[in-house]
């Protein structure tokens, strides 16, 4: 069941995802050569919690970290440790934020230091297609139609489109109905309402759309090693259409 969230419940998770959002500017303004993904993810937490939020993953299903930090051929759910991000590096850092009950989840790809134009084109590709994905979240779609948009954009630019993850609804808990996939025909599922609160997360790769986790269990990769990217944001459906809620 799709839960429809109130103008209050919506404020309360407005002030959720402006945590996060702060939260992941301040991350990618230290990321450069050298730093540690577990020096990041130390920042994330006492910011969050210095803002009276708590951080969403650690402890999800025992996620040992505040933040997932994805770099290269690593798709989603890398935990931060002691790896130092080199020049040339794309990394995702996905997190997610619990304020007054109520969870925000979003993710940001950023470059370490100079980036291939592959690379780059990559980055740029995803992050397109997370906001024509947005620009569907709107009251009388369907779910498919963000699916759908998605898919045709980021394959009609040759990437792989992660098929096994997807976005999801957002509020009380960190998942919630329905899932959103990032492909599909247009027209099928759900009929988007007022109130709903969604996740959107494509997840793009340079080669085919395959993965695999790694033996800790967490880690997901492409297949064929080649570069992946991920953006998402947190988006309510109002009256006047999408409200993304972690920019
Ligand atoms: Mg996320
Ligand atoms: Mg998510």
């Amino acid at each position: 069941m799709i839960k429809i969230k109130t103008d209050a419940e919506i404020e309360l998770m407005r002030q959720s995802a402006s945590i996060l959002r702060e939260t992941l500017l301040i991350v990618g303004e230290l990321i450069k050569p050298g730093i540690t993904t577990a020096k990041l993810d130390k920042v994330a937490e006492e910011f969050i919690r210095s803002k009276g939020g708590e951080p969403a993953f650690k402890g999800y299903q025992g996620f040992p970290a505040t933040i997932c930090a994805s770099v290269n051929e690593e798709v989603v759910h890398g935990i931060p440790g002691t790896r130092e991000l080199v020049d040339g590096d794309l990394i995702g850092v996905d997190c997610g934020v619990i304020k007054n009950g109520f969870y925000s989840d979003s993710t940001r790809s950023f470059a370490v230091g100079k980036i291939s134009p592959d690379a780059e084109r990559l980055m740029k590709v995803t992050k397109e297609a997370l906001d024509i994905g947005l620009d569907k979240v709107r009251a009388g779609n369907r779910v498919s139609d963000i699916s759908h948009a998605i898919q045709e954009y980021a394959e009609g630019k040759g990437y792989g489109v992660v098929r096994q993850l997807t976005g999801h609804g957002v509020g009380k808990e960190l998942h919630e109905d329905p899932q959103i996939p990032n492909f599909g025909p247009p027209g099928t599922g759900p009929v988007i309402k007022v109130g709903m609160v969604f996740a959107i997360e494509p997840m793009l790769n340079e080669g085919v759309e395959d993965i695999r986790t790694l033996a800790d269990g967490w880690t997901i990769i492409t297949r064929d090693g080649k570069l992946s990217c991920h953006f998402e944001d947190t988006v309510a459906v109002t009256e006047n259409g999408p409200e993304i809620l972690t920019r």
